[in-house]
């Protein structure tokens, strides 16, 4: 793969990650890769897999390895990335973070949202998604303009099926296990080069607070 600039967005659901990624995009020439999307085009395709995965979606339960690496291997040749590509919602296992080294991809940042769990379910009660777009709003913290549309389309807005609480506690104690390792694993990536930068941001902020840090910090470390 030629070298593009990577950026990779790596948080507990509900961190925050996807609206940073849209912003990312509105304000750069990058791309976002948001797995979700590339797996809902594959659901949409109809297929029996689209089906097995439109299921474990529904329950918040963690895609298959293999369906993963099929779809980001499929996604990132595409001509829009060309400009740098920011994930959203990969990795989320060790063996998924490990596509990077075996492949030879720089993460050139690496952005920690960091965010206890118990904001995470209030916030999640509130949560609204223009699903098409991934645009996301919360009813008190982040209202759409006009109750229950989309601000861009005027579409209806969803909530999702698994933001429902008990499945919110299901997908953060995935986070806890089988994502969170990637944090050590990119510690020691950083020190062998595979990593370039690690920033860290609060996700309990306000979203233009967790802007403005993020700014900052990529101005420091162009900066340095
Ligand atoms: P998200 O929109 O990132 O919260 O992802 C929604 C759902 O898509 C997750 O709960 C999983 O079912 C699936 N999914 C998205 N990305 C991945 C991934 N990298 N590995 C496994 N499953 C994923």
């Amino acid at each position: 793969m030629e070298k593009t600039f990577n950026i990779v967005l790596l948080g507990p659901p509900g961190a925050g990650k996807g609206t940073l990624a849209l912003e990312i995009e509105a304000q750069t020439p990058m791309s976002v890769l948001t797995t979700s999307n590339a797996l809902r085009a594959e659901v949409k395709a109809g297929s029996t897999l689209g089906d097995e995965i439109s299921d474990l979606m529904a329950k918040g339960k963690f895609v298959s390895d293999d369906v993963i690496f099929k779809v980001i291997e499929e996604s990132i040749q595409s001509d829009q990335f060309q400009e740098g590509i920011v994930f959203d919602g990969f990795p989320r296992t060790l063996a998924q973070a490990e596509f990077f080294t075996k492949h030879d991809i720089q993460i050139d940042i690496l952005v920690l949202l960091e965010i206890e769990d118990d904001v995470i379910i209030d916030r999640m009660q509130g949560r609204r998604v223009h699903i098409p777009s991934g645009r996301v709003y919360h009813v008190q913290n982040r209202p759409p303009k006009k109750e229950g549309v989309d601000d861009v389309t005027g579409e209806q807005l969803s909530v999702r099926e698994d933001d429902q609480p008990e499945v919110v506690k299901s997908r953060l104690e995935d986070y806890h296990r089988l994502t969170k390792p990637i944090i050590a694993w990119a510690e020691e990536q950083y020190q062998s080069g595979v990593v370039k930068n690690i920033i860290k941001l609060d996700g309990a902020q306000d979203f233009e607070s967790v802007w403005r840090s993020f700014v900052m910090q990529v101005a420091a470390l162009t900066d340095e």
